[in-house]
This record gives structure tokens, C-alpha cells and sequence, in this order.
């Protein structure tokens, strides 16, 4: 397997660089993922930046790593986007755009890039469409992710996140080798605050009145493309890298 990258240019944002050297990839693909939370989008995200050297740009991992600042250190925006998530709300376009504008830079990365949890409004897709072509880029596919919401939610609820290293687990689908234990470092498994039954309520209330209107969106522009997300993560993938081919010749 590859190594990934550690995504430091994107997760600090700012001068940082990544560690590893850019990697030989076939092609860079140029990818959004969408669905609801705790469809698999993120197990799914980690699978293709394996697979295909794609780099994965999640904005709701760059918020979980701003919380390790100290209070001195956060803007007044960045406090703000913190207490949304905390409640499972959307942080403002305004904030969410600034940080990924500050950016820029990771939307060139030679592999490629995959975009996870933005953009999540129509005002947000329509700046990143602006954003790629002032760099001269286009996305080649929007990846939708499609599950019954009963079954989202049992995902929801088990699932647990590396302390250390992101990776993500399922108390039942996926469980670690030892209970509350990474097997990639030996982190320790946490659930996410937003995973808590009251988090999850809100958002996917958010995510159908927000979200969902972004399939519409791309599918306008010929773009969506859309995966049954039932399965081992194995199979998902499988699913994917078809409908991605077929996409692309089509
Ligand atoms: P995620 O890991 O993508 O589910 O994101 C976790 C949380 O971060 C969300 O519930 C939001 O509070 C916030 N967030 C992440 N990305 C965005 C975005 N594109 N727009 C607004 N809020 C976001």
C-alpha cells in the first residue's frame, strides 16, 4: 500500500508543506464526494486517496484539528465555526470559503484531489466553480453516495474515530482488532461529538434542506454520478472506481 499523504498544506493551512513527495498517479482526478453523514463518504475517501494517490481535502477535518488550538490562537470565526459544529450546523459560507480559498494551493496537488464534506450549499459550489477556474482546473465527477436514512444512522451511532490517525471504525461493520484500539497506530477510538443522537438529528435535517440540493446542482452540469452505498467498504469502492470509469469515457 502507498503511503498518504499527511495533508499537512491542507489540515494547517498557511505555509505548511506536505511531507511526502508527490506520487506517479495514472491520472489526477479531480473529485467531490456528497452524501448524507455516516453514509461512508469518508471510509470511501480514504480507499480512492490509496488506491488512486488522490488527496483528500475534508473541511470538517480541518475543523477538528483547529480544536486543538489554544483560545488565544482562535479568530473569532473560527470560535464561531467550532460551537456550529459542535451542535451539528453548517458553518457560515463566508468562513468555510475563507478557509478553503486560504488553500488555494491544495486544489493543484499533482494526484489530484477529493473533495469530503465541501462543498455542502449551492453558494458553495458556485464559489468552488469560480475558485477552479481562476486556476484553470475542472472537476472531473461528483460522487454520490445513496443510502436508506434508517441505515445511516445505525452507522452514525457505532462509529469511531482514531484520535491520532483519522482512521474510522465501526463497532460492528468494522471493528478494530482491539476494542477502542487503532490497529494502523494504536490510537485511541473516539466517537465524534457530532456522532451524539442529538448531533445527528440536526444534521441531517441539515443535510436535506442544505445538501441534497447539490445533487440537482451538478447533476445540471452532467457531472453526478451516483453509488448505492450498501456493502463492505470493499464492494463501495469497487462500485466506484466502475462508475468513475465509466463516467469517464462516457
Ligand atoms: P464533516 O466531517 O464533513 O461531517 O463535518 C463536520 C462539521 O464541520 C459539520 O457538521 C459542520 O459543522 C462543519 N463543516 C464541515 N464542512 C463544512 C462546509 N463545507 N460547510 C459548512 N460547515 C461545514
Amino acid at each position: 500500500m502507498e503511503a498518504k499523504s499527511d495533508r499537512a498544506a491542507w489540515l494547517k493551512g498557511g505555509d505548511a508543506c506536505c511531507n511526502l513527495p508527490p506520487r506517479d498517479v495514472d491520472r489526477p482526478w479531480r473529485l467531490v464526494l456528497l452524501g448524507a453523514p455516516g453514509v461512508g463518504k469518508g471510509t470511501q475517501a480514504e480507499l480512492i486517496s490509496e488506491r488512486l494517490g488522490t488527496c483528500h481535502l475534508s473541511t470538517g477535518d480541518v475543523f477538528r484539528a483547529a480544536r486543538t488550538l489554544g483560545e488565544a490562537e482562535r479568530s473569532p470565526a473560527l470560535t464561531e465555526a467550532l460551537e456550529c459544529m459542535r451542535q451539528g450546523r453548517l458553518v457560515s459560507d463566508e468562513t468555510v470559503l475563507e478557509m478553503v480559498r486560504e488553500r488555494t494551493k491544495c486544489l493543484r496537488c499533482q494526484g489530484g484531489f477529493l473533495l469530503d464534506g465541501f462543498p455542502r450549499t449551492v453558494a458553495q459550489a458556485g464559489a468552488l466553480d469560480e475558485l477552479l477556474d481562476s486556476q484553470a482546473l475542472e472537476l472531473d465527477a461528483v460522487l454520490s453516495y445513496e443510502l436508506p436514512i434508517a441505515q445511516i444512522v445505525a452507522r452514525l451511532s457505532g462509529r469511531r474515530t482514531c484520535s491520532q490517525c483519522k482512521a474510522v471504525y465501526h463497532v460492528e461493520a468494522r471493528p478494530p482488532q482491539t476494542e477502542g484500539l487503532c490497529d494502523q497506530c494504536g490510537g485511541a477510538l473516539f466517537q465524534r461529538e457530532d456522532d451524539r443522537p442529538e448531533s445527528v438529528k440536526v444534521r441531517m435535517e441539515t443535510y436535506e434542506q442544505s445538501t441534497a440540493p447539490l445533487a440537482d446542482y451538478f447533476r445540471q452540469k452532467g457531472l453526478l454520478v451516483s453509488i448505492e452505498a450498501n456493502g463492505t467498504p470493499e464492494e463501495i469502492f469497487d462500485r466506484t472506481l466502475a462508475a468513475l470509469r465509466e463516467h469517464a469515457v462516457s
